[in-house]
């Protein structure tokens, strides 16, 4: 990755801050924030921005409005959050480019702080349309990402706009993923253990791949796991299967060999024939799973070797669900993985969880502050790791 600024390096007094966040938090039908982490990991840049004199004028998306203007994809709520959070009033403008936003940002003194509407209110954003980049450039002196998020995205206000700005720079936000991932890449103490779970395989190929040069140990959880398991010639029944990365899973369990790679697949599992979880078993996987019946979450002698593991481990790497853990009776799986890493951390071992669903399991715990990092971005954290440059962060170079 190229050398790249970050905020402590750069003049903020007196001059106009344009800051990319990820505010894109989720609102319930009354447009009340029901998770605002997003809020809360974004205050850190926006203070400082603040504290040292700049004009902080703060852009960020909300959902997918594709381009039209719906009330309830507005950012007002997320301004009046902010405001109560920072303790301070942020101004809020019903629109992100034109007229009436200049003279807002005109009026602007000096540690104020604006949030502009949902930059998504616009087609041209998701499209990097190069004059609507040019708008928003002209609102600042200078700009800086902090939305990680969407850092793997190249949109007019993430890769846009650093072209037409004098100076950018990264946030807070982002320079601590980039420290705690960038270890996970670069300097990992061994052993250092991964848990890739979710649904499927093709799309945690590339990471599975590069992971394999890191790691000691490789658990492999989730619906994804069944097609190792079919691999190895069990019978799945009619768990999730792809045919199309069997291949692939059948190369990674050879590979695991010759690289003296422990690869942990479930042993046992709860299977049903449902997902209302009305009537399900524990099985051993060497029984095979009855034809109708599916495999839906680790079972307990399986959780209890791969939190052995983890707890071997110095580094520990977790990004999907070990079964569908949204629903009560296949949910034992996953969280014990989250409280095995929790309880990890305490006794040193550096622990990254990635990924909407384990970090929403993590969140339902309440274990959050007991994890050394929780990525803010499941998408970027996955790009990242997989070693591919993430144009929000790469288009801000110190040249
Ligand atoms: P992903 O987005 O690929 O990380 O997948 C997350 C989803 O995988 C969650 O919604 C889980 O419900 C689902 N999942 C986990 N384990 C299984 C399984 N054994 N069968 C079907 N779906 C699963």
């Amino acid at each position: 990755m190229k050398e790249i600024k970050f905020i402590e390096e750069v003049v903020l007094e007196g001059r106009r801050v344009l800051t990319r966040l990820d505010l894109n938090v989720p609102l319930d039908n009354n447009a009340q924030i029901t998770d605002d982490s997003r809020i809360k990991s974004s205050l850190k840049t926006i203070r400082y921005i603040a504290d040292k004199g700049g004009k902080a004028i703060l852009m960020s998306h909300l959902g997918r409005p594709n381009g039209e203007r719906l009330e309830n994809m507005s950012l007002k709520p997320v301004s009046e959050a902010l405001s109560l959070n920072l303790g301070k009033n942020v101004i809020f403008a019903q629109d992100c480019v034109g007229n009436k936003v200049e003279k807002i940002i005109y009026e602007l003194q000096n540690g104020e702080i604006l949030l502009l509407e949902n930059l998504r209110f616009h087609k041209a954003e998701t499209k990097n349309d190069i004059s609507f980049s040019k708008k928003l450039a002209k609102l600042g002196d200078i700009y800086i990402n902090d939305a990680f998020g969407t850092a793997h995205r190249s949109h007019s206000s993430t890769t846009g706009v650093p072209k037409f700005i004098s100076e950018s720079a990264i946030g807070f936000l982002i320079k601590k993923e980039l420290k705690f991932l960038g270890e996970i890449v670069s300097n990992a103490e061994n052993p250092f253990l991964a848990i890739i779970g979710g649904a499927k395989v093709a799309d945690k190929i590339k990471v599975i791949d590069k992971l394999f040069d890191k790691v000691q140990t490789l658990i492999i959880g989730g619906g994804m796991s069944c097609t190792f398991l079919k691999a190895q010639g069990f019978d799945i029944g009619n768990s999730m299967l792809e045919k199309d990365s069997l291949n692939f899973a059948r190369e990674m369990i050879q590979k695991s060999k010759e690289k003296k790679i422990d690869l942990l697949l479930p042993n046992d599992a709860i299977i049903a024939s449902s997902l209302d979880g009305n009537s399900t078993r524990t099985i051993k996987l060497t029984e095979g799973v009855p034809k109708e019946w599916m495999i839906l979450d680790i079972g307990p002698l399986t959780s209890e070797i791969f939190c052995n593991a983890i707890s071997h481990s110095k580094t520990a790497l977790w990004n999907g669900p070990m079964g569908v853990f949204e629903i009560d009776k296949f949910s034992n799986g996953t969280f014990a993985i989250a409280k095995s890493l929790a309880k990890e951390t305490e006794k040193g071992t550096l622990t990254i969880v990635g990924g909407g669903d384990s970090v929403s399991a993590i969140k339902k715990l309440g274990l959050s502050g007991k994890i050394s990092h929780v990525s803010t971005g499941g998408g970027a954290s996955l790009e990242f790791l997989e070693g591919r440059e993430l144009p929000g962060i790469s288009s801000i170079s110190k040249s």
